[in-house]
């Protein structure tokens, strides 16, 4: 081995980031190099993210964990997507289904298609046209089955709702077993080498000293390495998303889980529902300037359907990014490396998505300087492109029936975000910048759900004859319906699966 490998890794914190780069980094780096996590039970973690996006198949595989064996470990639940009400306007209600609508015709996006079908008059809802979309509503669940060619079957994409305490443990099973060794105890204070100002150990209250080369900041909100000890800055994006505050409650599960999570507009935010095996998570994010804790419980404990299971856990943030996710020899992941609210089911992914940009540009001790740079300008990005595609659900409203609509409809938008507005409602294009996240699906699904209507479309949709046109979106909307129909409902697929959880 190099003498300049990096041999010892602190993870400071044992949240569900902590946990996932602790298990991720032992199963890819072997015993080779010696991974300790520190964690304070007295401090305790978050507590809540229970909704995820299909990525995080991904991160399961990699770690080679059987799917089944997780659902049952972790209550989980399969989600399809996110059903928005409210929204662009009370009373309304859409879908933001995972996986495509359609499918691409003479090499253009399906919805321009769509779009010219709606402006002639006489187009299916949007959803008819997404597996996901259909079978949420039907209840109705299964994995992709891609032994049916050309079926909407095989292209069905969903992801997991879950316990994350539970996923945090079943990780924590994982990383012990391959080596990581667990610290209990609280951190007080930070050693600095004198040099390169890079972290060279931590202490604990019981003042044994852990040293490391590369240090993982899972710290949370504190940011205990990123934040307090090397100054890294915030930047703050509230004057874009407003909410600071949440408070989350799990309640008794009253009826069959649905496949999707539920996120309802409320006058000073919004509430999410997610339903797992176990029980029914919930919560309300929302705004201090606009409302009081009191009553944001009040007004969450009014959306229960079942009764409650737990004290209200209250939490504080503020949207915005750090100025370095990474620094010296520091990288922070998770919460202590920026926040977005949980609209999306996005911070989970993120930590994924960190953990695989760490893996790329892994050090060694000299800690190139242009691998840092990099890593950080690729952080900021996915951050912005996740954080425009949040405003969007804000911005995108006619809502004006309260400080904070109308606030959000007419705040000054990002550049980019208000390109996109304006290159859509001109002629219905959606650009999926640089491989980001979210998909041509996604923006649309939000975009049109909250009432954004393109004024043209796409012009090479007008090359198909009307009545071919009429036929392939009968024909389309047609297979998703069968398709849905061959399937299990929900509640049967997690019952072969079974539960142990
Ligand atoms: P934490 O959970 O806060 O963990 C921090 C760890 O650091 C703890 O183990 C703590 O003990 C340790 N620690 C801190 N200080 C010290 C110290 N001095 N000494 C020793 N140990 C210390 N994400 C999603 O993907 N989907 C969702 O649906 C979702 N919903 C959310 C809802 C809300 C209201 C919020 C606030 C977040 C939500 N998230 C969601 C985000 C998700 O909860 C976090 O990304 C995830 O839990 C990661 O948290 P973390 O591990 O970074 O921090």
């Amino acid at each position: 081995m190099d003498e300049l490998a990096i041999r010892r890794i602190v993870v400071v914190g044992g949240g569900t980031a902590g946990w996932m780069a602790a298990a991720a980094l032992s199963r890819v780096l072997g015993r080779a190099v010696e991974i300790e996590l520190i964690e304070s039970e007295a401090i305790g973690t978050v507590g809540v993210g229970e909704a995820t996006i299909p990525h995080l198949q991904y991160f399961n595989r990699l770690l080679g964990i059987d799917e089944d064996d997780f659902v049952r470990r972790t209550a989980a639940t399969f989600k399809l997507g996110i059903e928005f009400v409210d929204w662009g306007r009370i009373g309304d209600r859409y879908f933001h289904p995972f996986g495509t609508y359609g499918q691409e015709m003479e090499g253009l996006h399906f919805h321009h298609f769509w779009l010219r079908q709606a402006q002639l008059g006489g187009a299916l809802e949007l959803d008819r046209f997404s597996i996901g979309a259909d079978a949420a509503r039907a209840q109705r669940f299964q994995r992709p089955d891609h032994s049916r060619a050309g079926s909407p079957l095989g292209t069905i994409s969903y992801a997991f709702q879950f316990d994350a305490s539970l996923y945090a443990r079943y990780l924590r099973e994982r990383a012990e077993a391959s080596g990581v060794r667990r610290t209990e105890g609280r951190i007080v204070d930070v050693a600095l080498d004198s040099g390169n100002g890079h972290v060279q150990a931590v202490t604990l209250e019981d003042s044994s000293r852990v040293a490391g080369d590369l240090f993982i900041d899972c710290s949370g909100f504190r940011g205990l390495l990123i934040s307090k000890a090397l100054g890294a800055g915030f930047e703050d994006w509230s004057h874009w998303l407003p909410c600071d505050r949440a408070v989350a409650r799990a309640c008794r599960r009253t009826t069959d889980p649905l496949p999707y999570t539920r996120a309802t507009a409320k006058a000073a935010g919004w509430q999410w529902r997610i339903p797992l095996q176990s029980r029914t998570g919930n919560g309300y994010v929302y705004c201090s300037d606009h409302l009081s804790d009191d009553e944001a419980l009040a007004g969450l404990n009014a959306a229960l359907d079942g009764d409650p299971l737990s004290e209200p856990n209250f939490l504080k943030f503020k949207a915005g990014v750090r100025h370095k996710a990474w620094d010296r020899n520091v990288v922070a992941l998770g919460l202590a490396s920026g926040f977005l609210e949980p609209l999306e089911s996005t911070s989970i992914h993120l930590i994924q998505s960190a953990i695989a940009r760490l893996l790329t540009n892994f050090p060694d001790r000299r800690f190139n300087q242009h691998d840092i740079d990099y890593y950080n300008r690729r952080t900021r990005v996915e951050y912005e492109q996740v954080r425009d595609f949040i405003i969007l659900h804000y911005a995108a409203t006619t809502r004006d029936d309260s400080p904070l609509w109308r606030y959000c409809r007419s705040m000054a938008l990002p550049t980019s975000l208000e390109e996109r507005i304006a290159i859509f409602r001109e002629n219905g294009r959606l650009y999926r910048h640089d491989n980001e996240l979210f998909s041509e699906t996604s923006w649309l699904a939000v975009m049109h759900g909250q009432g954004l209507v393109p004024r043209r479309y796409h012009p090479l949709a007008d090359l198909l004859p009307e009545g071919e046109l009429d036929k392939r979106m009968t024909h389309i909307a047609n297979a998703m319906r069968l398709a849905v129909d061959r399937m299990p409902s929900h509640q049967q697929f997690l019952d072969q699966i079974g539960r142990t959880a």
